[in-house]
């Protein structure tokens, strides 16, 4: 039985999905301006994981991962530049182009983190007659208002019939004394109230026509309007990082009430953030790592490079509502961790079976499964591979033993919790590469046969195909050695 913590509860809660086996889930995206970096691989890593998990437990699932390219301003504030038309503006680019070169960025280095794709990715630029419409209903209940173009959402009208700030365990009166007077804020009726469209200020490029104004959408209305449209108006999963909770997700859900009457989601889950040698991480702060900069190797705070693989296993090691450090220290101990985890499968492969078993596969399948469904446990899942690796080196070193039917289990256990779950894969060698070295070493064996029986034409044969392929072949006493050109 899954249970997984609702961020809106404030507990955890057993999993029921309101159409088994069906099951929607909607997790923010990125805003495509600039290089995914750790913050975004530690929200797509966790909801994999669970996005593969659900389906391991046999639910149809319908992932949908938005794309924000329009409508998201310098600070998450109302006023101010579109991230990405100032980068737009700064690179002498198109908006679009800004969009699509981070877009594919960002899919890149998330299938070099393995994690699958959803299923819908929906852009807000694609959607904004679909927003304009979400944002006409919240206009007819009465809970936005229009000011000089600009449609705002009125919290404090809401708050009066809902609570705002459910979510993040806010009361509207702390917001008061929190909120900063920022500049133009002069159009809302209160400085909390937030913007569903935007009149666009001259030189702004991004924007379409509507009946308030030529302009662009809030930030917020996307996730609503996206979410219910291809999950339906109330669905099961919203996930995000916790960056997102204020006030990204409180809008979200003041936004779906105001338009449909009621709630749209029903567990919220949020991926806790990822600090860097103990302090934020931060643009301003000089220790944003990029994804790519971290697989490269080329930043200041790096001591090498790392693989994709050791970046997911070092995130899938904590627990995803633990804060994370990142440091080279930490992060080298996870690459060994694999290596042992990975060379613990391999020693599997080569264990013969016998007559009887002194260790059992089932018991700790039953144990993986039960801290996969205590809220998505992954430390103490992996604690419990390590423990089936230190069996697999018993067994290997002759101090314990396995039957035919339990190695089989042995093996589908891992290959189902290391490979389809927590989506880990071997990647020191592309699989076709080793393939193309198992062929080459089969071609020269057949070589030294032909040897052993004094065939020279068919050996020397042999030997000039393979340097005509690039590979050079050497003849050292008992045997071969080769290598490609
Ligand atoms: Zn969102």
């Amino acid at each position: 039985m899954l249970k997984i913590y609702n961020t809106l509860s404030r507990h955890k809660e057993e999993f029921k999905p309101i159409n088994p086996p069906h099951v929607g889930m909607y997790v923010c995206g990125p805003t495509v301006y600039g290089d995914a970096h750790l913050g975004h691989a530690r929200a797509a890593i966790t909801f994999d994981l669970l996005y593969r998990y659900l389906k391991h437990l046999g639910y149809k699932v319908r992932y949908v991962r938005n794309i924000t390219d329009v409508g998201h301003l310098e600070n998450d504030a109302d006023f101010g530049e579109d991230k990405i038309g100032k980068r737009a503006r700064l690179e002498e680019l198109e908006p679009m182009e800004i969009v699509q070169r981070y877009t594919n960025g960002y899919h890149h280095n998330m299938e070099q983190l393995n994690t699958l794709p959803p299923d819908i990715e929906p852009h807000a630029s694609g959607h904004i007659i679909e927003q304009q419409l979400f944002t006409e209903k919240i206009l007819k209940n009465g809970y936005a208002y229009e000011s000089n173009g600009s449609i705002y959402f009125d919290v404090e009208k809401y708050n009066r019939d809902h609570h705002y700030g459910k979510l993040s365990g806010r009361k509207l009166e702390d917001l008061i004394s929190n909120t900063r007077d920022l500049e133009g804020q002069e159009e809302k009726r209160h400085p909390y109230d937030f913007a569903l469209w935007k009149k666009a200020t001259p030189g702004h490029i991004m924007k379409w026509p509507s009946r308030w104004s030529e302009g662009y959408p809030g930030w917020h209305i996307e996730c609503s309007t996206m979410s219910t449209k291809y999950l339906g108006d109330t669905f099961d999963i919203h996930g995000g990082g916790m960056d997102l909770l204020f006030p990204h997700h409180e809008c979200e859900i003041a936004q779906s009430t105001a338009a449909l009457g009621k709630e749209s989601v029903r567990y919220w889950m949020h991926n806790n953030l990822i600090t860097i040698n103990g302090q934020k991480m931060g643009k301003s702060l000089g220790n944003a790592i990029s994804l790519n900069e971290l697989f490269s190797g080329d930043h200041k705070l790096l001591e090498k490079a790392y693989s994709p693989m050791a970046v997911r296993f070092f995130i899938l090691q904590a627990h995803y509502r633990s804060t994370l450090d990142f440091s080279n220290r930490a992060v080298q101990a996870s690459e060994k961790g694999l290596e042992r985890l990975f060379d613990g499968m391999e020693t599997l492969e080569k264990i013969e079976a016998s007559a009887t078993s002194t260790y059992d596969p089932e018991e700790l399948y039953n144990k993986c499964h039960e801290a996969l469904d205590d809220d998505l446990n992954t430390p103490v899942l992996i604690s419990h591979l390590f423990e089936g690796v230190k069996q697999i080196h018993l067994v290997a070193s002759g101090k314990g033993s396995l039957t035919a039917e339990d190695l089989e289990k042995m093996k589908k256990l891992f290959a189902t919790f290391v490979y389809d779950i927590l989506g880990l894969k071997q990647e020191d060698k592309p699989a076709q590469e080793s393939a193309a070295d198992d062929l080459i070493r089969l071609i020269l064996d057949i070589r030294m046969e032909a040897k052993e029986k004094k065939d020279f034409e068919t050996a020397d044969k042999i030997r000039n195909m393979l340097s005509g392929l690039g590979i050079v072949v050497k003849d050292v006493p008992g045997g071969y050695e080769w290598e490609w050109k």
